[in-house]
């Protein structure tokens, strides 16, 4: 029997042959005796695990050597909180709204610094990005925060500011959890990125932090010890302890990515080339179908997450009903903006796609 198709925005769907690796890994892991679950995070076993996983990652997103790669806990809402603490200096920071997660994490930093809001698209409903030229940057911000894909209402950058054209000289910090290892990074733009692991990556309770090193040293003193992107870069993400069963599935599937083909590309190329058609697939139908429809903003809409609505919200139910007996499951869409939602993730196959699209055009004619 296949495995139904998951479209949950997260946790979310992993690749299948990760899974069964992992189940194979088990109880015994590459015959040490033990399961991942039951080694210490100082062992040579982990270890090993936890370097090769920082070396795909790295290798993958071709992250420069002079950032570190933090594996920490807390999910990104916790980084709303420790990313104030550790470079505004308690200072004035900027923060871009696209939607409710840059929402979310202006509104916690205000607990810890001086917010300065430098551009919303709420009078957008949260449908199209504020232009990169119209931002209301400050002379002065620690660092300017962004979403650069919005999970719930369904926005991407695809391509980042340039905040030193925009005429800021701060660094720029992104919460990509909804679409890290889906596309590459230009580094040249970005200082920090974060993002929980319970989409692209693996379960939740693993969270990434990749920083430049020069920002480290200047969290404030109030921040957790296990919270100071300083204490956890110079313990190598072992201060405490880490995350390791997800670390090690993160690990998986990043071996996973890196395997990847299609065909001329590899890796990340292979992968992002997979989510380019994906999306295409769905948003061509839903644009085409008349009976479908997506509000956001064409050149922003994201590869990963694809809210979308019925005609009538009466439809719903036997909508989300029939789609489960095709074995198309969690496409209900978020409660602050309703209908559904597609998350399409780097594990969802284009094949989960078509099943989708063939299932929208049946569910159209029937009820169009
Ligand atoms: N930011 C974004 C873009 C997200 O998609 C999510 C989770 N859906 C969060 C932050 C919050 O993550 P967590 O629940 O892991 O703290």
């Amino acid at each position: 029997m296949p495995r139904p198709f998951n479209f949950s925005a997260g946790p979310a769907t992993l690749p299948e042959e990760v899974l069964r690796q992992a189940a194979d890994e088990m109880l015994d892991w590459h015959g040490s005796g033990m399961s991942v679950m039951e080694m210490s995070h100082r062992g040579k076993e982990f270890i090993s695990i936890a370097q090769q996983a920082e070396a795909d990652l790295r290798d993958i997103l071709a992250i420069p050597s002079h950032y570190k790669v933090l594996f920490m806990q807390g999910g990104a809402i916790a980084e709303n909180a420790i990313l104030p603490m550790n470079l505004s200096r308690g200072a004035r920071t900027d923060y871009v709204i696209t939607g409710s997660w840059s929402q979310k994490s202006a509104k916690e930093a205000r607990k810890y610094c001086d917010v300065n809001v430098a551009a919303t698209n709420e009078g957008d409903h949260h449908t199209r990005m504020p232009a990169y030229g119209s931002w209301q940057l400050s002379d002065d911000a620690a660092y300017v925060h962004v979403c650069s894909n919005e999970t719930i209402h369904g926005l991407e950058m695809h391509e980042l500011p340039d905040l030193a054209a925009l005429g800021s000289r701060a660094p720029l910090v992104i919460d990509c959890s909804s679409h890290i290892t889906s596309r590459p990074i230009d580094w040249s733009r970005v200082a920090v990125a974060y993002g929980g692991a319970q989409k692209n990556i693996g379960p939740a309770g693993l969270t990434l932090v990749i920083i430049r090193e020069d920002l480290l040293g200047q969290a404030l003193p109030i921040t957790p010890s296990g919270f100071n992107y300083q204490t956890v870069a110079e313990h190598d993400s072992m201060y405490n302890t880490p995350p390791t069963y997800a670390w090690y599935l993160a690990g998986l599937v990043f071996q996973w990515i890196k395997a990847q083909r299609e065909g001329e590309l590899t890796g990340l190329a292979a992968i992002e080339a997979r989510n380019v058609a994906k999306a295409s697939l769905l948003y061509g139908y839903i644009d085409g179908s008349g009976f479908y429809s997506n509000k956001v903003e064409k050149a922003v809409r994201s590869r990963m997450n694809v809210p979308f609505f019925l005609p009538s919200d009466s439809l719903n139910d036997a909508f989300l009903a029939g789609a489960k007996e095709r074995g198309l499951l969690q496409l209900k869409g978020h409660k602050s903006v309703g209908g559904m939602r597609a998350s399409i993730y780097n594990a969802m196959p284009l094949a989960g796609v078509q099943a989708l699209v063939d299932y929208l055009k049946d569910f159209a004619q029937r009820h169009g």
